[in-house]
């Protein structure tokens, strides 16, 4: 999706993907200060790890814990930022979904999680409530809500306005028919986001649709995460639905 939109705006930019080895962040960010890379993405499983490994890390990503986008600076210092949090708000933004006020459910208490949890606290929601199979890691993830957060249980679907599967149960490969809940007990008025990214409608979703609850997938938080680091690095406007388009299509 970052090539389609450097295309998209004749931009001479090219976005490659290296995998580095657990423990290897230092001497791959070392390489890019030494090539000039003029920004990183940073995935599983490094997020966390890229916070100590880069020069300065922005509020947000301190306290979400992770680092998922690098900027580097004139002096090629690394600047450490993550745009997950703004990503999954733009994506509830598109759904008609404001949290302010609300009740979320955030099942899964890791890096998607944190960052998820992070948004819906600065967005004002109500209650943000994290229900985790190991509970003893949703503990921090609940700070992560300020007074708006706890660890809960699967009661505490019945009453959620919102239900955000931050697990990797779904996704495409092992067990795709696999749910880290029953969906039968998600209802009308009721918004579930699935951040599995593929496939792009899950089983969980189906179950949810046919309860007559509303759904949304993992690609709109995706995508735009990464229109906040396109725009980040080049500091031009992110051709969202160029870069939704070329998403969706490689997802697929
Ligand atoms: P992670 O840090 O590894 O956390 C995974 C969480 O899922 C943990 O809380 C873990 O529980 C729970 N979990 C895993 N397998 C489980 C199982 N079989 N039963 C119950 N709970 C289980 O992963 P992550 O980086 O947060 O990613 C989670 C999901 O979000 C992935 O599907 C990823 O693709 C998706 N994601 C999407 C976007 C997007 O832009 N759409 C962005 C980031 C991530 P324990 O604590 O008990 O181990």
């Amino acid at each position: 999706m970052h090539n389609a939109a450097f295309a998209a705006l004749g931009l001479d930019w090219i976005y490659v993907a290296f995998e580095v080895a657990p423990g290897g962040l230092d001497a791959a960010f070392a390489g890019a200060r030494a090539l000039g890379v003029g920004g990183l993405s940073v995935t599983v499983p490094h997020k966390a790890a890229a916070l100590a490994a880069v020069d300065e890390a922005t509020a947000t990503a301190r306290a979400i814990g992770a680092v998922n986008t690098v900027v580097r600076r004139e002096d090629g210092s690394l600047v450490g930022d993550n745009t997950d949090a703004a990503g999954f708000l733009a994506s509830l933004a598109e759904e008609g979904f404001d949290p302010s006020g609300r009740v979320c459910v955030v099942v899964g208490a890791g890096g998607a999680a944190s960052a998820v949890v992070h948004a819906l606290a600065g967005a004002g929601a109500a209650e943000i409530v994290i229900v985790n199979r190991t509970e003893a890691r949703a503990v921090p993830v609940a700070a992560l809500g300020g007074p708006a957060g706890r660890v809960g249980g699967l009661a505490d679907l019945e009453c959620a306005d919102l239900v955000v599967n931050a697990t990797p149960i779904g996704l495409a490969g092992a067990s795709p028919e696999a749910v880290p809940f029953d969906p039968r007990m998600l209802g009308p008025g009721q918004l579930l986001v699935d951040l599995v990214p593929n496939p792009a409608v899950t089983a969980l979703m189906r179950g949810a649709l046919d309860r007559g609850a509303s759904v949304a997938g993992g690609l709109g938080m995706l995508v735009h995460q990464g229109a906040a680091a396109f725009e980040l690095w080049t500091g031009r406007a992110a051709p969202v639905e160029v870069m939704r388009a070329a998403a969706a299509g490689a997802l697929s």
